[in-house]
């Protein structure tokens, strides 16, 4: 972590598919809340969601969650591989592919990156009504970097299957491991 660094509120993506994500996304929350420098301050409810791409594989449970930060963007992202990695995700070259755990960087502040390994805001978010319709529950009024509103983005993402299910943690601090869903 750098030193002296002020803190920001970034938005991350939860995503999978194999084994019993919710459990997963549990877990990854709690590794995200032990990083030195993270606090979690909201997590969606959880969201079941029909696959993109390659359609013949199990539904998607997705959330996302906004923290506050420290850590630089990179360094963010590198925390959210390791924590994927530490999870069991083995990367295919496919997309789309089936996978236990996907964390993505979604916003950073108001920044902007674009590098081979990072580009922030995610540039497929706007496409992903499973990570819109999540965004819209925690920050419906969201804007993103360059001006555009949240509602615009809904507006023009295309149709995909997203089914509210219940909550997944009872409080950012105090994640239930009882995760069924709750009407
Ligand atoms: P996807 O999330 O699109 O299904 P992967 O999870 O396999 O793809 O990510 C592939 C690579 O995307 C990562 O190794 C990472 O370096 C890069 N990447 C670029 N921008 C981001 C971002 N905003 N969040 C997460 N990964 C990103
Ligand atoms: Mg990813």
């Amino acid at each position: 972590m750098s030193e002296n660094a002020s803190s920001v509120s970034a938005w991350i993506g939860l995503g999978g598919n194999l084994n019993d994500p919710a459990d997963t996304f549990l877990q990854a929350l709690d590794a995200l809340r032990a990083i030195s420098g993270v606090t979690l301050e909201a997590v969606s409810s959880l969201y079941r969601t029909a696959p993109l791409g390659l359609v013949d594989q199990p539904d998607f449970l997705n959330a996302i969650t906004r923290i506050r930060t420290q850590l630089s963007p990179v360094e963010l992202l590198q925390c959210l591989l390791q924590i994927e990695a530490d999870l069991g995700r083995v990367r295919t070259a496919q997309r789309f592919s089936p996978r236990l755990i996907d964390l993505d960087l979604l916003l950073y502040g108001d920044i902007c990156v674009e590098t081979p390994e990072l580009t922030v805001p995610h540039p497929r978010m706007h496409q992903r009504r499973f990570v819109l319709e999540p965004l819209a529950e925690l920050e419906g009024e969201l804007r993103f970097p360059g001006g555009t509103m949240l509602g615009e983005w809904l507006d023009s993402c295309p149709a995909q299957s997203v089914e509210k299910i219940g909550r997944l943690v009872g409080s950012p601090e105090k994640p239930s491991r009882n995760h069924t869903p709750t009407p």
